[in-house]
């Protein structure tokens, strides 16, 4: 996406900077040169001009192309086993993402989760575990949100120790957060964002690779609930869960493909998002669905 856009603007200059080089090298016919001047002249100008433009359009094309911020985010752990598959492949492509923790998974995986903290991830509070009674779609009471969503702190709190810990929240004032099956109403605090998201790598916990790969970079299957990640551009949220088997073997292409196509991972909070707010709203369709093609030019 980003590439392409350059890689036009390259070509387009391209030959508009010819086209100039030989019109402004007719005036050597003019002249009474020598006949090896007058052959020469017109292409010295047009190889003059092409390195003039290299060095001036290609930082303009690469600042006009758009910026595009993905934010991964791995729900249901820390799970000994593929979390840390997931850390291993995120560390080698430099990638930092965001974990929803569960606090009743804390306990025997606080090596997970400090290694988190140390390679530059955030963590998003996911409530202690998906139990109807906590589905915002329940209308859970507050009292019972509180208590589990401070049950999850106090553990995170306990596996980081102090230092990481105080690391934790200098990194995130504002704290990630996201309902254990999405959310219809923000959280009941103000210092959390919660987040749902805009793109599902799935919902099932046994999947294939290749599977998990379409729904990230094109959507769900045609008819389905979701557009890929290029229909959304930037500021995508993708949801993805540490328990499925196939997360960390789908990340590298998901990867690749996103770094090829300009994508800068970041981590959650997003910076406009303001405290107290949910940013995304579940079941809403990206700008480029209300169009002619429904996001078909972006796909594939
Ligand atoms: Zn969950």
């Amino acid at each position: 996406m980003n590439q392409s856009v350059t890689v036009n603007f390259v070509l387009e200059q391209v030959i508009t900077w010819v086209i100039i080089g030989l019109i402004a090298g007719i005036p050597a016919y003019k002249l009474r040169m020598s006949r090896h001047y007058r052959l020469c002249l017109p292409w010295l100008l047009t190889v003059l001009c092409i390195i003039v433009l290299t060095a001036t359009s290609l930082p303009r094309a690469q600042a006009s192309a758009a910026t595009f911020r993905v934010y991964l985010g791995f729900d249901d752990g820390p799970v000994a086993g593929p979390t840390d598959r997931i850390l291993d492949v995120l560390k080698r492509y430099g990638v930092k993402a965001t974990f929803f923790i569960e606090g009743s998974h804390v306990a025997t995986n606080e090596d997970i989760l400090r290694r988190e903290i140390q390679e530059g991830h955030h963590l998003g509070n996911h409530l202690w575990l998906h139990e109807l009674a906590v589905m915002s779609t329940n209308h859970p009471s507050t009292a019972i949100l509180l208590a589990r969503y401070q049950a999850t702190q106090d553990a995170i709190h306990r596996a980081l120790g102090e230092t990481l810990w105080t690391i934790y929240n200098q990194e995130e004032p504002v704290k990630p957060f996201r309902w254990p099956g999405g959310a219809v109403v923000a959280f009941p605090r103000t210092d959390v964002i919660t987040y749902n998201w805009q793109v599902s790598a799935t919902a099932l916990s046994i999947v294939s690779v290749k599977r998990i790969v379409n729904n990230i970079l094109y959507g769900s299957p045609a008819g389905g609930t979701y557009y890929g990640v290029y229909a959304w551009g930037d500021e995508v949220v993708i949801l993805l869960h540490d328990p499925t088997p196939a997360t960390a073997y789908a990340l590298p292409s998901v990867i690749e493909n996103l770094l090829a196509h300009g994508a800068i991972f970041s981590t959650l909070p997003r910076p406009e998002d303001t405290p107290g707010a949910m940013p995304i709203v579940i079941g809403s369709i990206p700008v480029c669905a209300r169009q002619p093609d429904n996001c078909t030019h972006l796909s594939r």
